[in-house]
């Protein structure tokens, strides 16, 4: 069979499931905002959403990593804005540049983050490392959801509100306490948003990711090269073979973006290959034990 008449829309209407997600454009006609666009997981997601029909803005605050993003992808499908997500009047800027540029607003990929310093006590905790991990994290994720929303609404935008959490909401003592804290508390942001704008159609969800060894993790974990940070979590991993990557993170976005998860609010898609499902305490102890 001709592969190409698959993309016809009769066909897209006939067998739907049969079409692979190579071939079907999951965004059509969506706007989406993504913060943290300029690196890693932000940056796969930009290049996939535009991949799949849609228009980006790209909001961060590496300024030189966004705007060559942009010119790398064409400037009919994306923009850059410097966006501090900590100032609430940085991200209602963003989001008004992104109605202003494509008319509307369809997703907000509430993205950007920061580790914060890996202290391993809690005796070595300051207020400035917690204060500072919060503001971005999730005092961020509050002006993206409240500045999403306020366009959504009135607009009757069925959109969509998309955290990165991470797999530190799942499982414990593998990130920085103020870290994990942020996290958690996104999730319950995202859960309690959830319930207040499902009657507006709009649908809030988080992905949590599991360790990959972008800038945030190497720089945090003092991580030399991306080489040396894959075997690390390949050898951590549970889910054998298969190595997490900023590009599988984007595909479980693209799915939260689109309408085929048109009655899914309020999960946290964690991405984890199992790691959070087990506790290797004990095999570890016996393996010390019994040699
Ligand atoms: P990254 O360092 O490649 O990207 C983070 C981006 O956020 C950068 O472009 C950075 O400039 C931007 N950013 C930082 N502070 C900002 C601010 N105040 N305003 C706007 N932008 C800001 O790392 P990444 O792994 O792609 O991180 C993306 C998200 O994924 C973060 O929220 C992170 O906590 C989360 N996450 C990452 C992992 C992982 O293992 N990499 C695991 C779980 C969750």
């Amino acid at each position: 069979m001709d592969i190409s008449s698959l993309q016809s829309p009769i066909a897209k209407k006939l067998f739907p499931f049969f079409i692979s997600s190579d071939l079907r454009k999951w965004l059509e006609d969506k706007v989406a905002l993504i913060t943290g666009g300029a690196s890693g997981i932000g940056a796969a997601t930009v290049r996939l959403f535009v991949q799949h029909g849609a228009k980006v803005t790209i909001a961060d605050i590496q300024d030189n990593l966004g705007t060559s993003l942009v010119q790398e992808i064409g400037t009919e499908h994306t923009i850059f804005v410097h966006c501090n997500v900590a100032i609430e009047s940085d991200v209602q800027y963003a989001v008004d540049a992104t109605v202003a540029k494509f008319g509307k607003l369809d997703i907000m990929f509430s993205n950007a983050g920061i580790a914060g310093k890996f202290t391993s006590s809690i005796l070595d905790v300051d207020y400035d490392i917690i204060k500072n991990v919060l503001d971005v994290n999730t005092v961020g994720a509050f002006f993206c959801a409240k500045h999403a929303a306020k366009v959504m609404i009135p607009t009757k935008i069925k959109g969509s509100i998309i955290f990165t959490a991470s797999s530190a909401t799942v499982i414990c003592a593998i990130a920085p306490h103020a870290y994990a804290a942020s996290k958690c508390a996104v999730l319950g942001l995202s859960k309690n948003i959830g319930v207040e704008l499902g009657k507006y159609g709009i649908k809030v969800n988080c992905v949590s990711p599991h360790l990959i060894s972008t800038p945030i993790v190497m720089d945090a974990l003092g991580i030399v090269d991306r080489e040396t940070g894959d075997k690390w979590s390949a050898e951590g991993g549970i889910l054998k073979g298969v190595l997490l990557d900023e590009e599988e993170i984007a595909k479980a976005v693209l799915y939260l973006a689109s309408d085929d998860s048109k009655y899914v609010s309020g999960i946290n898609l964690v991405l984890d290959g199992g790691y959070s499902t087990t506790n290797p305490t004990l095999t570890e102890a016996y393996n010390k034990l019994f040699p």
